[in-house]
């Protein structure tokens, strides 16, 4: 496994690390399994599908393992150019796999075709999500389905929601990764620098607070993060949205809804953080950005 990251290549007989992948449809529990897994909020959960745009990097230390997690944006078909960067996003994490974590819904009728072809050849495991929406006897036939197209390591029914078999799973990753060092210092939770995850929280405020078109259109910028000595961090942030018919629905009567957001954001960063901090936000349009290039490469997609 090769990693820019420094390598600690000193480590005990028995040490199993490696990269493990979530894949599977939008909306399936990816982010909500990734945080149940390293036990803190890393990836934004959203009712709706796509809000994953970059891959998120968790990771587990424990006495005798790290696993390092890329969380995929969904599987999907390219419609913006925004969405065909997540596509690169996605393959570069399947590659760089050392087991996938393919995850498809308990109350699927039928296997997860593009999800079969995505995951070809590549140690996997199944994982068949949402288990507290069905009895148990009813995945027969999904579990029998998937059997006859491949051959899973393993095929775990769980409920990312629930934890119920989060801790079975745990098991079953460390159990099929290989012996290897440590890769990151014990400490690190996250390759992200702590700006990205500030941002993720505010884009995740912005999907539960306004409808339809808005959340897709919008992309959040941190513009200053600054730690001050004896005073809150001061965290400025822009909303940048696709056109200027936008701009009073974001910031609604009296700034209402833009303070809205302000605040369910500050809360969890403040959580997440672990101190409070101070945070500004405001809202600039860039016209149609989803749509061009140099504006998508200036935001680092
Ligand atoms: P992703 O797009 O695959 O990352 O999916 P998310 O983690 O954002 O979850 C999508 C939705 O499914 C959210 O509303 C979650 O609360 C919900 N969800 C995730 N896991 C479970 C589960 O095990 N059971 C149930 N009932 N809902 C879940
Ligand atoms: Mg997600």
């Amino acid at each position: 496994m090769e990693s820019d990251a420094p390598a600690f290549r000193e480590f005990s007989p028995g040490h199993r690390s490696g990269y493990v992948t979530l894949v599977g449809r939008p909306n399936v529990g990816k982010s909500t399994l990734m945080n149940a897994l390293v036990g803190r909020k890393l990836s934004i959960v959203s009712e709706k599908p796509q809000t994953t745009r970059h891959r998120t990097l968790g990771i587990l230390t424990g006495d005798a393992y790290q696993v390092i997690f890329l969380d995929t944006p969904g599987a999907i078909e390219p419609r913006y150019r925004l969405q065909e960067s997540m596509m690169k996003a996605l393959g570069g994490a399947l590659e760089e796999a050392d087991l996938l974590l393919c995850m498809v819904e308990a109350t699927d009728r039928e296997p997860d075709e593009r999800l079969l072809s995505l995951a070809a050849e590549r140690p996997a495991l199944l994982l068949l999500n949402k288990a507290d929406l069905v009895e148990e006897a009813s995945l027969i036939p999904l579990v029998a389905a998937y059997d006859q197209r491949r051959q899973f390591l393993e095929i775990v029914p769980l409920s990312a929601l629930t934890g119920r078999n989060v801790e079975l799973l745990r098991e079953l990753i460390l159990a099929h990764l290989p012996e290897g060092p440590p890769y990151y210092p014990p400490e690190m939770i996250s390759e992200h620098p702590e700006r990205f995850f500030v941002a993720e929280i505010i884009r995740e405020k912005i999907f539960q607070t306004y409808r339809q078109e808005i959340p897709y259109s919008t992309q959040v910028n941190i513009v200053a993060f600054e730690e001050r000595e004896g005073e809150k961090d001061f965290i400025d942030a822009e909303i940048v949205l696709e056109s200027e018919s936008q701009k009073p629905i974001v910031i609604g009567k009296k700034g209402e809804m833009l303070k809205r957001v302000g605040t369910l954001a500050r809360r969890d960063i403040e959580e997440f953080l672990a101190r409070p901090v101070f945070l500004q936000l405001h809202v600039k349009v860039r016209k149609d950005w989803r749509r061009r290039d140099a504006f998508l490469r200036s935001y680092g997609y």
